[in-house]
């Protein structure tokens, strides 16, 4: 029995890992035997558990991971990734370059302080590496001048333990229709790229795209996609869906039981407020999960829908923090399976589904639910 038990409660995500080795395959297939997929598990995953999709996509063909935060690539490593390069996307701290090397984890770099800063704090005689990140229009982070770049790589270039492994940039508009602006970007970071390579040589990798760029324009994509929401299965932006080549297989679903079921005179009212009135004679059931949960309250405005029986199912009056109520079309037993996201039958809820209801994108729906649900892999 494991120690610490989160899974008493009858609410859980059921992760399909085979979903994730399918959509890695997938682009894969598109992008051909010489672009290198890094599998992006930030944020546990997407919210889906880091290390079992980060060993899931490796033994499908990702040849790189990517992280938002140092300690996640730590943690990867502490679970046994030993082999497979790990790119933090996000600024390591410089007094913290040591770990990096230490757990042989590549580093984003783009300010010239935090070479010289990182240089007391390594061991000439490791290696660490590094991959220098471009703003060419995102405005996050990233050099954004030449005279940087060529100051960097001469910093670089006079310290045997920095290893120039990488060149990047990120995309702001991939999933849109509108290309203009992505046409400017790849612009400006061809002009760095060139500059580099007149500069050093040639770089191992070169990378500016995301899930959408490598779907939507396969073929340009240098030797290397950052593969992120569309390795869960997942659009980029649903209003440009129909663009994406291939069958996405979505990997995450949610199910919880009911624990309540009764059946209520016409104007009993439902959850804080008492916002919800029954207009007739109504089977209301209880669910156990709530914004506690990562299942925001937005969610039961405009009645959205849960799966019961393979029916759908309003949610009715307010989310509560461990619970919330739904409409049920007949007496369903205590126990019946409620689908949040997924299918029951031939009804599905998709993320993107819940994305619209809370006018938000994929990325948001599965990152906000949050440990206190158990995963199960499958
Ligand atoms: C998160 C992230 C990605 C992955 O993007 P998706 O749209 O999820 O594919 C790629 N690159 C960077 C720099 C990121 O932060």
């Amino acid at each position: 029995m494991e120690p610490h038990r989160n899974d008493y409660r009858d609410t859980w995500v059921e992760v399909d890992l085979e979903a994730i080795a399918n959509n890695i395959k997938a682009v894969k297939t598109l992008q051909g035997k010489d672009v290198t997929v890094m599998a992006v598990v930030k944020a546990d995953g997407y919210g889906h558990g880091s290390v079992e999709v980060a060993q899931k996509a490796i033994e499908a063909g990702a040849e790189f991971l990517g992280v938002a935060l140092l300690e996640e690539a730590v943690e990867l490593r502490d679970a046994g990734i030993q082999e497979t390069p790990i790119l933090v996307l996000g600024r390591v701290n410089p007094q913290d370059a040591r770990i990096a090397q230490q757990y042989n984890i590549s580093v984003t770099v783009f300010q010239i302080e935090w070479v010289l800063e990182a240089k007391k704090h390594i061991a000439c005689d490791e290696r660490l590496d590094i991959h220098i990140k471009c703003d060419t229009g995102m405005g996050r982070i990233g050099l954004t001048e030449e005279h940087t770049l060529l100051e960097l790589l001469t910093i670089i270039r006079s310290e045997n333990a920095l290893n120039l492994m990488g060149i990047y940039t990120h995309l702001a508009t991939a999933d849109e229709w509108e290309t203009e602006y992505l046409d400017k970007q790849l612009e400006y970071f061809q002009a760095f790229v060139d500059l580099a390579k007149k500069t050093t040589g040639s770089i191992p990798y070169i990378h500016y795209s995301n899930s959408a760029a490598s779907l939507r324009y396969p073929g340009h994509n240098y030797n290397m996609i950052r593969f992120g929401i569309s390795m869960y299965g997942l659009v980029p932006a649903i209003d440009t869906a129909p663009d994406i080549p291939v069958s996405l297989e979505p990997a995450l679903s949610l199910h919880s039981r009911l624990v309540h079921v009764k059946k209520v005179k016409p104007s009993t009212s439902i959850s804080y407020g008492a916002t919800y009135q029954a207009s007739q004679e109504e089977w209301i059931g209880t669910v156990p999960i709530g914004y506690g949960d990562g299942w925001l309250r937005k969610n039961a405005e405009n009645r959205g829908e849960v799966l019961v029986a393979g029916e759908r199912c309003p949610m009715v009056g307010r989310i509560c923090m461990d619970q919330m109520m739904i409409k049920l079309p007949r007496e369903v037993p205590i126990g019946t399976k409620v689908t949040l996201i997924g299918s029951q039958g031939h009804q599905e809820i998709k993320v993107e589904e819940v994305a619209e209801r809370l006018s938000t994108i994929t990325y948001e729906v599965p990152c906000t639910l949050n440990s206190r649900i158990p995963r199960f892999y499958q």
